[in-house]
């Protein structure tokens, strides 16, 4: 099949949706597989494409003036000035579901996540098909995900009809998940909407951290992720990653330094890839500079940045991920 990237192909994409295919388009946070959330047939698709575990659960995704009301069951006090506040953008709320959609979208979970994206492409794609769009980050499952079309291209060429192209993702790492089924919200998956500026709007914000041996309350959050193709290994300072890059460059290998502008200042005369110096800076590069990388490098290492605060949470519960298993060989 013919991979088109087009940049206005909207008419085209209705198309594609209604006929059951999966249509790749940009968001500010990554770029996402969409197809139509009230199909099963539709939605199998995307879990096949990705090759993602059949209990981790899709965001649907609709346009900003899309009748909410019609998917979800129950709006708990605070949702609305949540709602205000962040959407368009790149928050994802959890709310119990009135299952209008497939239920293969949450995976047997009696809730649905709902995301109003910012992207002007995603917008005007989302309101052209009208339809709820359920879609995961545009990536195969394990690996790092999208934030330009190439990318989408590297992973899905010649098996997805249509990538609508809208730049790169100014946002660079997932929305923020938010489950707003109790009495007070709480982050599943952070991301740029962080606790502070939650809380400030709804009064408090609880961050989920699952307990040892519970099935987590977002299942993907449970999955291997954001894997770069290479060894990578993770440092704690720049010393320690400067020994990891002799002893690899003494094997032959070709190590590159991943990590915050501070050390790469430190670390000048080695191969660097500077995620730069603020935290918003840092989530626009992560990914590119990841799935580079893992183009180049024989082992990729890692430094734990020194910064933790504002959207630092989100940012680093990514590097983790990425860099999960000492040395991993994918
Ligand atoms: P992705 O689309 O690949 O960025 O992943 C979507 C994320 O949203 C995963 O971490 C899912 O576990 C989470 N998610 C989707 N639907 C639900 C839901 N109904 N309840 C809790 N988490 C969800
Ligand atoms: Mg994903």
């Amino acid at each position: 099949m013919e991979t088109k990237i087009s940049k206005r192909a909207f008419s085209l994409a209705k198309k594609y949706i209604l006929a059951g295919e999966a249509v790749a388009f940009h968001t500010e946070t990554v770029y996402g597989l969409g197809a139509n959330a009230c199909s099963d047939e539709a939605v199998r698709k995307i879990f096949t494409l990705k090759g993602r575990p059949s209990d981790n659960p899709l965001i649907v995704h609709i346009h900003r003036d899309y009748d909410l009301s019609r998917l979800i069951d129950f709006d708990p006090p605070y949702a609305a000035a949540l709602r205000q506040a962040f959407l368009p953008g790149p928050l994802t709320m959890v709310y119990p579901s009135k299952g209008k959609v497939s239920s293969l979208v949450s995976c047997g979970l009696e809730t649905l996540a709902v995301r109003v994206p910012a992207s002007r492409t995603a917008q005007a794609f989302l309101r052209t098909v009208d339809l709820p769009i359920a879609a995961p980050s545009a990536n195969r499952s394990k690996h790092v995900s999208p934030v330009t079309a190439q990318h989408v291209f590297d992973d899905f060429g010649g098996e997805i009809p249509l990538i609508l192209d809208g730049g790169a993702c100014e946002g660079g790492i997932e929305s923020t998940v938010l489950d707003c089924t109790g009495e007070i919200p709480q982050i599943l998956r952070e991301g740029l909407v962080t606790r502070e500026m939650i809380a400030k709007i709804a009064g408090d914000c609880l961050v989920y951290l699952p307990r040892k041996g519970e099935k987590p309350k977002s299942p993907g959050i449970a999955h291997a992720h954001y894997m770069p193709k290479c060894r990578t290994v993770f440092c704690r300072s720049a010393e320690e990653a400067a020994a990891c890059f002799e002893r690899e460059s003494a094997k032959g290998g070709k190590p590159v330094i991943l990590c915050e502008h501070a050390a790469a200042e430190t670390l000048r005369g080695y191969r660097l890839l500077d995620l730069g110096a603020d935290d918003l800076e840092m989530a626009a590069r992560l990914y590119a500079l990841l799935r580079e990388g893992e183009k180049t490098a024989t082992l990729l290492i890692g430094i734990e940045p020194k910064k933790k605060d504002g959207a630092m949470a989100g940012v680093l519960n990514r590097l983790h991920r990425a860099f999960a298993t000492e040395e991993n060989g994918n």
